[in-house]
């Protein structure tokens, strides 16, 4: 049989290319032969692969070569009081896992957040960035251009933004190396994660710069922006929205909803910030990767930016009659609610339980995010503080392989 509609045949001492159906490889009755023809190449049958609600032409834009779907776990975790400036009142979150206790942890760091009044959260910053390299002919050149480039980002605005409705540039950094200059273009995205976006006008920015005759040439991405790359530079913010969160926990709370004292989650800080320390974390924080994981499945956001997102800092302080002020903050997390994989089936879905899908929203979302966040701080420090760590896990979180 052959692989294609072309009814080309592959040599048969050559691994045969994944069909591609000559770019209609979106439609339903192709995806199941698709996904037929890896089953009959490995034996393994795909009954949950191929058992989705989404239309293969709702995926286009979002994978390539589709199968069908990955099914994850989806849990509920509230309620969640949030204090913000977009998001205000009671929220339900939905987490997507295959970490037993993950869910219950979060759930009871909210619950202690709502008998305390609520988080209080902030976004304080709304930036995209991209990181070229532009060459230049030597490094006098280089160090002018390093010079020129932010006192002249309105004609950079002019190319960058000719591609895109939403995207602004509002800054431009550079710095020179040698006969190169690392330069930094920062977007405002809307209420898009903005990936595609920031690269497609910086793109026609650096393009302008060299009609201009600025650069002999340039490089799109240099690395230095910290996209799906944990660095120490995301902590200054610019890389997604920067977000903070904090509470003030009564001696109540603490005891009745997360079993501990503000003096052994004080105590718990002291010891693990050294412990970080002596690992080279960068930030400080207890499982912020695990929470955002799980909410940005559910919610349709790119995955790995974790990576990034995660570079945070929790913090634990003293607030007077044996309270616990605790906070997180976020200096880069990449959050929308246009865009991407938000327009999803279940995505779509889990943000509209949350009041975030479309325009308008992804202020809104972050700020969910960075409550839920504080939460499960909260949680596992408490865990941890009163040695309930394993127990938990052992309770809601054992799985013995299957036979099935
Ligand atoms: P996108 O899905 O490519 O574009 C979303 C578009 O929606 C925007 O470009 C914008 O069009 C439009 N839009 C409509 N209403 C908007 C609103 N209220 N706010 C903002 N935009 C609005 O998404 P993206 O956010 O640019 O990029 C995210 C995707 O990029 C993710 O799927 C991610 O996986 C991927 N990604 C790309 C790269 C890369 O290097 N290109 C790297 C990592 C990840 P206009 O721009 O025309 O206004």
């Amino acid at each position: 049989m052959s692989d294609d509609l072309t009814g080309r045949k592959t040599p048969a001492d050559r691994p045969r290319l994944v069909p591609r159906y000559q770019g209609q490889g979106y439609r339903d009755d192709l995806i199941a032969r698709r996904r037929a023809w890896i089953e009959d190449l490995t034996g393994v049958p795909l009954r949950h692969v191929g058992g989705t609600s989404l239309s293969g032409e709702s995926m286009r834009g979002n994978v390539e070569n589709p199968i069908g779907t990955a099914q994850v776990p989806l849990g509920l975790a509230g309620p969640l009081a949030v204090r913000g400036e977009a998001a205000e009142g009671v929220f339900y979150v939905p987490l997507a896992t295959t970490e037993g206790a993950l869910v219950r942890s979060y759930e009871r760091g909210m619950l202690a957040l709502t008998r305390a009044g609520g988080a209080e959260v902030r976004v304080t910053r709304d930036e995209n960035c991209l990181s070229p390299v532009l060459r230049c002919s030597g490094l006098a050149e280089a160090t002018a251009l390093a010079g020129w480039l932010p006192a002249h980002r309105a004609e950079l605005a002019a190319a960058a933004e000719a591609t895109t409705g939403h995207g602004k540039l509002v800054a431009v950094e550079a710095v020179p190396i040698g006969r190169e200059v690392l330069a930094t273009f920062r977007f405002s995205t809307g209420d898009a994660q903005g990936m595609n976006m920031v690269a497609r006008a910086t793109e026609a920015a650096c393009r302008w710069l060299m009609e201009a005759g600025k650069a002999s040439s340039f490089l799109l991405m240099s690395g230095a922006s910290g996209e799906k790359r944990a660095s120490g530079r995301l902590l200054a913010g610019g890389k997604g929205k920067t977000v903070t969160a904090g509470a003030v926990l009564s001696a109540t709370v603490l005891d009745s909803v997360l079993g501990v004292t503000a003096a052994q989650m004080l105590e718990l800080w002291r010891h693990t910030v050294r412990g970080q320390l002596h690992a080279g974390t960068l930030g400080y924080q207890g499982h912020v990767g695990n929470g955002l994981t799980a909410f940005f499945i559910a919610c349709g956001q790119d995955v790995a930016n974790v990576v990034n997102a995660a570079v945070a800092v929790t913090s634990f302080e003293p607030a007077g009659d044996d309270s616990l002020y605790a906070a997180v903050h976020l200096p880069a997390l990449p959050v929308a609610t246009v865009g991407g994989g938000t327009g999803l089936g279940t995505a779509r879905e889990c943000l509209e339980l949350l009041g975030c899908y479309g325009a308008g929203r992804a202020a809104r979302l972050a700020e969910i995010a960075g409550a839920t966040v504080l939460a499960g701080e909260l949680s596992m420090g408490a865990a941890l503080a009163s040695g309930e760590m394993v127990t938990a896990h052992e309770a809601y979180g054992r799985n013995r392989p299957s036979e099935d």
